[in-house]
């Protein structure tokens, strides 16, 4: 390898929100980074003007940070290769621009959008297979190959709009190796003589990316598999402008695919699906919609993250929770997929999850008080870690909270009737009753004692267990649902129990 050391960028355009595959494509960068003892580094690729959003790049920064992937080197946190905004390094790009073109591998070009599409419009009805700008098209075309050098000098006195195009070689094969998808081999003459730089003084994707990937001491190139077709133009660019000893290792990231796994995973597919497809919250400036984001529907950034991970990563072995101390040892390039990953909302869930039963009591339970507040309820006298510790494995996120424990805070009013129908007999109050008895003459109010008396007394006088048990849950609860009953009724203390069961004798009627 050329590199000392490993430098790997993400690159992203602010042209939008960052979509959960260029969330992938940095972690894959961040991991790969760390593992190695390297450098991540983020750089925007704000060149094409037209196509700018004004807070994307804020949202980029935020999106990193929540996942706690923040780079080492790069916009918003500086460092020794910058600028790391590319609109800040016009001048850079505007010198190796020339540069090709006095070396010979690159040249103006002045056609117009009309005579760029008569071009187009000729080919196709000469039944030509493509319209391309190349070795062969471009000697008939308004450009520095074809007009004199007093022409073309007076055309840029003149200040008429230009391009520089790469100058692309007639019949040549292009290789090389991607560190995950394996051998390419591209032919000149299925490309095109890709713009480089424009007469607004603005680079192209193409010129501006391989220029600071070279300066900035890139090593790995980890990107999206969508510019892998671009990747041949970039070698070539290395080759001409003498780097070709530099040039990085391409390691193109396989698509995240649509649920069914038909095509690539648009942000069109998340609203019609109903799941996001950005890591926060997007509000667009033109409609003020706002796309739903994963950390607002209530997953951790660890979840995802894990989740994201491991769609197109493969450990080789069956663990699927990692932290990311662990993604970091385990992970390797050669152990990504070839093939798409299908996104998957339920296993995003599982995650969620997997996570949520690790997580800190102390975090649930700060949490969870803001709903409390907020519902103005009463808590004092209810050991509220307990609660969540007892619920906590229904839930897969810290919104489900309320749902599943509200009826410790708020004695039910009514009772599911469907239970009424099934299970509420004429003897029932009856045996509430004497249950109420037993409970109330009960020292050691403890779950296992509850149940060993309740349990001994429906045996002892041959009753129905299930019938008596969910009778008693539906006094106690309102309905057939929640973790055991008799741990329920600790947290709630024995004098509230038996409030509620009387409560539930008194007005359950079948
Ligand atoms: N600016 C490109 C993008 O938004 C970067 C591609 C690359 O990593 O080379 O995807």
């Amino acid at each position: 390898m050329p590199f000392e050391k490993v430098r790997v960028r993400f690159a992203p355009s602010p042209t939008g929100p960052l979509h959960i595959g260029g969330v992938r494509t940095a972690i894959f960068n961040y991991l790969f980074a760390k593992k190695h003892n390297g450098n991540f580094i983020l750089r925007i690729e704000d060149t094409d003007q037209n196509r700018f959003v004004s807070g994307a790049e804020e949202y980029i920064l935020e999106s990193l940070k929540w996942l706690n992937i923040e780079p080492d080197e790069g916009v918003g946190k500086g460092g020794s290769f910058g600028p790391y905004r590319q609109s800040e390094r016009k001048d850079i790009y505007q010198k190796y621009a020339h540069q090709l073109i006095s070396d010979g591998h690159a040249y103006y070009a002045f056609d117009t959008p009309s005579e760029l599409e008569n071009m187009r419009n000729r080919l196709k009805s000469e039944k030509h297979s493509n319209q391309q700008y190349n070795a062969k098209t471009r000697v008939n075309m308004l450009n520095s190959l074809s007009l004199s050098q007093a022409k073309v000098q007076q055309k840029l006195d003149n200040n008429d709009p230009y391009v520089i195009r790469l100058m692309l070689p007639e019949n040549k094969e292009i290789k090389f190796q991607d560190a995950v998808l394996g051998d390419f081999v591209f032919h000149s003459s299925q490309l095109d003589d890709k713009i480089l730089f424009k007469s607004d003084g603005m680079p192209t994707y193409h010129l501006a990316n391989v220029v600071d990937d070279h300066l900035m001491e890139i090593s790995h190139v980890i990107r999206g598999s969508e510019w892998t077709n671009s990747t041949p133009c970039h070698i070539l660019l290395y080759r001409y402008l003498g780097w070709e000893k530099e040039i990085p290792v391409f390691a193109h990231m396989p698509l995240l695919l649509k649920p069914d796994g038909q095509g690539k995973l648009s942000k069109r597919d998340g609203d019609r699906l109903g799941f996001p497809v950005f890591p926060l919250n997007w509000k667009s400036q033109e409609t003020s919609e706002i796309s739903k984001g994963y950390k607002e529907s209530g997953y951790s950034s660890e979840a995802f993250l894990n989740f994201l991970v491991l769609l197109g990563w493969n450990p080789g072995t069956d663990q699927e929770i990692f932290s990311l101390t662990e993604l970091i040892n385990s992970f390797s390039i050669e152990q990504i997929g070839k093939s798409g990953s299908k996104f998957d909302l339920d296993k995003a869930k599982w995650f969620n999850h997997q996570y949520l039963q690790k997580k800190p009591i102390s975090e649930l339970r700060e949490e969870f008080l803001v709903t409390l507040i907020e519902k103005g309820i009463n808590h004092s006298h209810l050991n509220i870690d307990k609660i969540l510790e007892l619920v906590r494995e229904r839930a897969t996120f810290t919104s489900d909270f309320w749902e599943l424990t509200n009826y410790f805070f708020i004695a039910p009013t009514s009772y599911d009737s469907k239970v009424i129908k099934k299970r509420w007999k004429e003897n029932t109050p009856k045996i509430l009753t004497d249950i109420i008895v037993i409970l109330s003459a009960l020292n050691n109010f403890q779950a296992y004692e509850i149940e060993t008396i309740i349990k001994q007394h429906i045996n002892t006088q041959n009753l129905n267990m299930g019938q008596v048990l969910s009778s008693l849950r539906l006094t106690i609860v309102g309905s057939a649902s929640g973790p055991s009953i008799f741990d329920i009724m600790v947290l709630l203390s024995k004098e509230e129990s038996i409030m509620r069961i009387q409560n539930g004798i008194n007005n359950i009627k079948k």
